[in-house]
């Protein structure tokens, strides 16, 4: 970090600030220019808040060299993290492949969804219990009882469950839930973030509507700082001029996060497009990108889908698609193997 200095600082001032950057172990270099002095801050600087340095009467202006985020930066974590989830993991060259419906609507629905989307390869249920709705008159989901029936499909299958929380006072019911999904709207509940970083099961944060990378970042950093690594990262595109389509899917997300941190990436084909046609191209697209995994919503019958049914494939095209998935998959890895 740089901190630029008014011309003839108060020399009391510009001593307690030096003594409160030493008391944070921070090592300084200072400069002394024709008409500005520049302090150059050497350590962690990830904890010390730029704001309060800027708003100091002697500092003109402060600049980050390096990014605000520790716990999730390679530059601190060279290896990829590697996730275990029961019997699978998320990371380290597997390609995950959560599949579910938007939203658990009965028994029968989440236990066929689930024998379906097993069968054809999926190594996760995804299904909402709590749904964020734009509309209150919409589909909130079925709520704890929504999260039993998770269970039960789980039980049928062997696949471990992921599911939205929307609240802090959700907590004890997401106890036995394998990953915890945080969804674009809860992206900066800060609370909700630092309750899940004092639990012990991976989270998977979604990004926000119109989040920046460093943003999204910042908010896995809230998990890990407060105790939780296992965080995996979930594109579900972005909120753009376009209409045609729901979101807008960034695919530069996997290789600029892929440089920018050491977690898990995993793309949304189904919210970013809002189209069921246009789910297969793009999950194709993301595999080539090297993503780490996919969440593809899959219904029995999505005409009749209580929430984002346009957006759904139905059992017989989620096959189809994830065996073309798998199989560029298994393309691309013997070629890193071949490096
Ligand atoms: C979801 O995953 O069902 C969901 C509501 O997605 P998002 O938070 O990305 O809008
Ligand atoms: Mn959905």
């Amino acid at each position: 970090m740089i901190v630029i200095l008014k011309p003839n600082p108060n020399p009391d001032q510009l001593e307690s600030l030096k003594n409160w950057l030493l008391g944070k172990g921070i090592q300084i270099h200072t400069s002394l220019g024709t008409s500005h002095m520049i302090l150059g801050l050497v350590g962690d600087t990830s904890t010390l808040d730029i704001d309060l340095i800027s708003a100091l009467d002697i500092v003109e202006d402060v600049k980050r060299v390096q990014e605000p985020y520790k716990n999730a930066n390679r530059k601190f974590h060279p290896e990829d993290t590697v996730i275990r989830v029961g019997d699978t993991q998320i990371g380290g060259g597997t390609l995950t492949i959560m599949a579910g419906p938007c939203s658990v609507e009965s028994e029968e629905q989440i236990v066929a969804v689930a024998k379906a989307v097993k069968a054809s390869g999926a190594t996760m249920l995804r299904g909402g219990a709590f749904k964020p709705r734009t509309s209150p008159y919409s589909f909130q989901g079925m709520g704890a009882e929504g999260l039993r029936l998770l269970k039960l499909a789980r039980e049928e299958t062997g696949l471990p469950i992921v599911s939205e929380i929307m609240d802090t006072s959700q907590i004890s019911l997401f106890d036995d839930v394998d990953v915890i999904q945080v969804g674009a709207r809860n992206m900066q509940n800060f609370n909700l973030l630092k309750l899940l970083g004092a639990q012990e099961k991976p989270v998977m944060i979604k990004r926000g509507l119109s989040s920046t990378y460093e943003e999204w970042l910042m908010s896995a950093e809230y998990v890990m700082a407060n105790g939780n690594e296992q965080v995996v990262l979930c594109e579900r595109g972005i909120r753009t001029f376009e209409t045609y389509t729901r979101n807008t899917l960034d695919l530069s997300a996997v290789p600029v996060l892929r440089h920018l941190t050491h977690l898990p990436v995993i793309i949304d084909p189904s919210h970013a497009t809002g189209k069921y046609a246009l789910v297969a191209p793009l999950a194709m697209g993301a595999v080539a990108t090297g993503c780490d995994g996919l969440l593809i919503e899959v219904h029995n019958d999505p005409a009749h889908a209580l929430s984002d049914g346009p957006q759904s494939l139905n059992p017989e095209a989620f096959d189809r698609l994830n065996k073309r998935l798998l199989a560029l998959h298994a393309f691309l890895s013997e070629g890193e193997g071949a490096k």
